[in-house]
């Protein structure tokens, strides 16, 4: 049995490789569909994309372009030339015998990833770099035999190789977390992690704390979500520490994920590494960038999380509203602009921090309630205008809510503060109006007793006041107003 003071005695070092399928129209070198979702199986495949002999591929720039955007999130430079390369390997999967990568110029320098842990501690990990390369095709199992589909083949990835620079299960994954963030933020892929848009490469090992060697490293391929990055670097990790306590030899090897049995297994021994035979592509041209392009392309990129941890931070926001933000941006793009509507006010800190937690308190958890459905009005300039009745006193934050809620399922946007006067949501701020009902309640028999303890200075009892007030204007009063009044009649 493992204890925790048994594995207390190691240290986790993790190292991740990332896949990320790029977001273009067509594939890295032909001009097949890139998006292989609800496809038939090797119904978008050009002859490219399996190598039949005399094709010629030709580098689709989109790829490059995204990739330049990537080396911006992740804080690498982006190299002024770069090669492709071929790696040979025989798979049914990869029917050229080769996959067309990028192994001595990628594109992608060294870089780093700032990864903010559960609570707000940011880690560093460093990026080794980013290089482009093909995607293969995918093999299902059946049994006695195995079915090809092509679809994939010639997808553009870029392939983000960390330093050994994490050493928990929860760094594993919030890493990962992170790097979808990024190149979801940046453009660079449709991030859709079921269809396999990103995939994670784990490498393990243990070794004894304070020992100056990393331990023998074991890698747990193609995982597609955040969840299993995080259990399989842990049972991986507990795995390694059984062992060495056994006093046995760890290989080095690949090992798959088992989802449903939530366990990792042997694939592949690799104590005898793989020689690929790497040689350049001869017939791709080197991609050579200068600094200007570069500097345009990178121009374009939005906001990073990064950079809206810092803004969001400074007008006042706590980690866990923060993070509600940077997820729901990626979650309801396309459909909602969740920060885009901070950005729009961004130049008033008070009105930004408004937006930013109306969106965190009361519109999120209405998009994410089932039977909620997004129509087709302005949801920034109703949230705005309802900011803006509550600076002037006219709406209380509880009818705010009421209100909200009410015109977001509307399918037009009526005139908002009509519409509230209406309905009788609008407080009344208008002092001749409240001043008569303050009276009324103060010559009522009940009150005699709060404004004696009142004048004797149990403060308490004012509660009890504007409570009658606000009965009887039908919660119309506004509150602050109504306790300002009785408090003048009363001296
Ligand atoms: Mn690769």
């Amino acid at each position: 049995m493992l204890t925790d003071e048994i594995l207390e005695k190691y240290e986790m070092t993790v190292g991740i490789e990332c896949h990320v399928q790029l977001a273009t129209d067509t594939k890295l070198f032909s001009g097949a569909d890139n998006d292989e979702r609800d496809k038939s199986p090797n119904s978008v495949v050009s002859p490219i994309d399996y190598g039949l002999p005399g094709m010629l591929p030709v580098l689709n720039r989109g790829a490059v372009d995204l990739a330049i955007r990537a080396g911006k999130a992740l804080n690498g430079k982006i190299a002024p030339i770069s090669r492709f390369d071929r790696k040979h390997y025989f798979y049914p999967d990869l029917p050229k015998g080769y996959q067309t990568t990028q192994m001595y110029s990628p594109i992608i320098g060294a870089g780093v990833v700032h990864v903010a842990l559960e609570g707000g501690e940011l880690i560093d990990v460093r990026i080794n770099h980013a290089h482009l390369e093909e995607d293969a095709g995918k093999l299902t199992h059946y049994g006695t035999y195995s079915l090809v589909d092509l679809n994939r083949a010639g997808t553009p990835l870029i392939e983000i190789v960390s330093e050994p620079d994490i050493h928990s299960a929860l760094g594993a994954k919030a890493y990962a977390t992170e790097l979808y963030h990024l190149m979801t933020y940046a453009g660079v892929t449709r991030g859709d992690l079921y269809h396999g848009n990103m995939r994670f490469d784990v490498n393990v090992s243990a070794a004894l704390k304070g020992s100056d060697k990393l331990g023998t490293r074991a890698e747990v391929k193609n995982l597609n979500s955040f969840r299993s990055v995080e259990r399989a670097t842990e049972y991986e990790f507990r795995h390694q520490v059984e062992l060495l306590e056994r006093g046995e030899k760890i290989v080095q090897e690949t090992r798959g994920w088992d989802d449903a049995k939530q366990k990792t297994s042997s694939q592949r021994n690799k104590e005898d590494s793989q020689d690929y035979r790497y040689m350049p592509d001869a017939d791709i041209p080197p991609i050579i960038l200068s600094d200007e392009e570069i500097t345009k392309i990178q121009a374009d990129v939005p906001r990073l999380p990064g950079e809206w941890r810092k803004i969001l931070g400074d007008l006042g926001l706590e980690y866990s509203q923060i993070e509600t933000l940077i997820y729901a941006e990626n979650e309801y793009r396309g459909k909602v602009a969740i920060l885009d509507m901070v950005e729009s006010v961004i130049s008033d800190p008070a009105k930004a921090k408004f937006i930013a937690n109306w969106n965190v308190n009361v519109f999120i958890p209405l998009l994410r309630e089932d039977d909620f459905n997004l129509t087709n009005i302005d949801y920034f300039k109703l949230e705005l205008t309802i900011c803006e009745l509550i600076e002037q006193n006219k709406l209380s934050s509880t009818n705010a809510k009421i209100l909200f809620r009410e015109l977001a399922s509307a399918d037009s946007l009526p005139d908002v503060e009509n519409y509230a006067k209406e309905k009788g949501y609008l407080q009344v701020s208008d002092e001749d109006e409240i001043i008569k009902i303050v009276d009324e309640v103060l010559n009522n028999p009940s009150a005699v007793k709060a404004v004696e303890d009142l004048r004797e200075g149990n403060d308490k009892a004012i509660g009890f006041l504007v409570g009658q007030v606000m009965r009887k204007s039908g919660g119309k009063a506004n509150p602050v107003l109504a306790q300002k009044l009785i408090r003048e009649r009363i001296k």
